[in-house]
């Protein structure tokens, strides 16, 4: 059998298999135990925090996508970070992007505060920062493109320098899923998911995945998701499977409609800056396109005029919504430095560059024209 492109696992993998009324789309099973066929013989499935049916097909074509060994379906983005971080010891130490999503960031100084193992936070794009950081590292975490700013990492160069540094690699791969880049195959150990966001795509479930590249990165996994119960509930896992089956168009419409909007904000007086590595002057542009398949549909822009400017903007503004997460059909606006990145606190925002008048956007699926008419209302609000 010929390998299948991405867009056609994610449409159909799973389709028509499992089923004995031969339904087309994998049934949703709840169940939380399974009858054992005979002494000491199990169907394969025994107890649903050990296995699900739809956990399980969610997890492989997940793995599929990213091109990995296998992956572990969790409750959220944020069990899924934990989960991956959790083959770490009290002397390990690793190293993260001092502009990490907030929940990563938390995360992290939390557990080094407790002593799990030790944290240290740099600018993942200062490369002879990050060489010093991973002597003696056991783990290099990325995130990329950055959120808010939008920062690409080389995450071909990063692997390199963290495996010659003995360091494994997790890429968090929420703002572009598999369908936009697949760090595995730029040398990544481990993927890591909010599902929440693209894959999922409708604002409806919270979930998350690891996927590791290797079979021996993942039973470990698999085990410690089983002992602590981090796992994802069958209903959702079966939510998001269906919101996966339309990933590669959505995202790519997305992307239609985000260029469209970088460009028309990259035309207005009152915007200092764009932050969209689709624009062929953004200083991330040429590494963008040589790791991605794709520039996704997160921007981030400044604007003019600082606290009141944002203000009148949200007022204003009436298709895009004001809102925290992103992925969804529907658009959405934040301001990090009061939503979705407040708790990082003035300082280190000022030192990760997210200003006050800066403001995040993630394009769903509207019309174009729609989007831009509601835009030329919120500027015409600030003139
Ligand atoms: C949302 C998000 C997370 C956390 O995921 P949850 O599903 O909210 O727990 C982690 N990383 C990134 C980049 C995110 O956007």
């Amino acid at each position: 059998m010929t390998t299948k492109k991405p867009a056609t696992i994610a449409a159909t993998n799973g389709v028509a298999q499992w089923d004995r009324y031969g339904a087309i789309v994998p049934p949703l099973q709840l169940s939380s135990t399974y009858a054992f066929e005979g002494y000491d013989k199990t169907s394969g499935y025994d107890y649903s925090r050990s296995a699900n049916p739809n956990r399980d097909l969610l997890a492989e074509t997940l793995a599929k996508l990213e091109e990995g060994a296998g992956a572990v379906v969790t409750a959220s983005g944020m069990a899924a970070v934990d989960l991956a971080l959790s083959q770490l010891g009290q002397g390990d130490t690793v190293v993260a992007p001092h502009d990490c999503y907030g929940g990563t960031y938390r995360l992290l100084a939390e557990r080094a505060r407790r002593g799990d193992f030790r944290v240290a936070f740099v600018d993942q794009g200062d490369v002879a920062a990050l060489k010093a950081a991973l002597k003696g590292a056991a783990l290099l975490f990325l995130e990329t493109p950055s959120n808010p700013l939008m920062r690409v990492t080389d995450i071909r160069r990063a692997c390199d320098l963290a495996h010659r540094a003995g360091a494994k690699v997790i890429v968090d791969n929420t703002f572009l899923s598999p369908a936009l880049q697949r760090p595995l195959t730029l040398g990544a150990d481990f993927v890591v998911h909010s599902t929440t966001k693209f894959i999922n795509g409708h604002s409806d479930v919270v979930g998350g995945a690891v996927i590791a590249a290797r079979e021996d990165d993942l039973a470990p996994l698999i085990a410690w998701a089983n002992t602590t119960g981090t796992i994802g509930a069958p209903f959702d896992a079966y939510m998001t499977l269906r919101g996966l089956r339309t990933l590669f168009v959505r995202i790519a419409q997305q992307e239609r409609n985000a260029a469209a909007v970088a460009g028309f904000l990259r035309a207005q007086p009152q915007v200092k800056a764009v932050h969209y590595p689709g624009l062929p002057d953004d200083p991330a542009h040429a590494l963008a396109a040589s790791q991605q398949s794709g520039f996704g549909a997160m921007l981030s822009f400044e604007l003019e005029g600082g606290i009141p400017a944002v203000q009148a903007f949200v007022a204003a503004i009436r298709i895009f919504t004001l809102a925290e997460s992103l992925g969804g059909v529907e658009s959405l606006v934040a301001h990090p430095a009061t939503m979705t990145h407040a708790a990082m606190g003035a300082e280190a925002r000022a030192a990760a560059g997210i200003g006050d008048g800066l403001l995040r956007l993630s394009v769903g699926l509207e019309d174009a024209d729609d989007l831009l008419d509601d835009l030329r209302r919120a500027f015409a609000a600030i003139a």
